[in-house]
């Protein structure tokens, strides 16, 4: 049985409904936001527009789209950033280090310089990541963390601007 993270209100409808702004990209089922915590310039997710918790609840639909939506992100992060490479991830419940109960997929740019190491940046530098087998992902040591890559709305901000204007037609 997953166990799925509890976060109420959810933060990624409120990013839908009341901070549109952080939209890049928008779809019939998808929307790709910024994630305000930039372990990598440029770093966004693909969200579905309903609030379904995995990859287990999506439709055969919203599959594709979704990863259609990650296509065009793609492209327009090569454009806006140069990235030497692209890593997209997603995680399913809180052994998986789901920290939000609604679907998103990660894509990261990633830059020269970068020191995350191979694999999704959050997870690569838990201070848990060698933590015992069969115990969930304690974020409540990541706080540190988090705030170090959480960087302003203005530069946020930026950043849409510059990613959506790299977007293919
Ligand atoms: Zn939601």
């Amino acid at each position: 049985m997953i166990q799925l993270p509890v976060r109420d209100p959810c933060d990624l409808c409120i990013a839908a409904r009341d901070e549109p702004w952080k939209i890049i990209d928008e779809g019939e089922h998808t929307l790709t936001v910024i994630n305000p915590w930039q372990f990598e310039a440029g770093q966004c997710c693909v969200i579905t527009r309903r609030h379904v918790a995995t990859l287990l609840d999506l439709s055969a639909p919203e599959c594709s789209a979704i990863l259609q939506a990650a296509k065009r992100v793609a492209e327009a992060l090569v454009g806006a950033y140069r990235p030497l490479g692209i890593l997209t991830f997603q995680n399913n419940g809180v052994y998986s280090g789901q920290e939000t109960p609604h679907f998103h997929f990660h894509v990261v740019p990633r830059q020269p310089g970068s020191d995350w190491g191979i694999g999704p940046p959050q997870l690569a530098t838990f201070d848990g990541a060698g933590r015992a087998r069969g115990t969930p992902h304690d974020p409540a040591g990541d706080t540190e963390r988090m705030a170090r890559v959480r960087v302003s709305t203005d530069t946020l901000a930026e950043r849409v601007e510059r990613i959506r204007a790299h977007l293919p037609p």
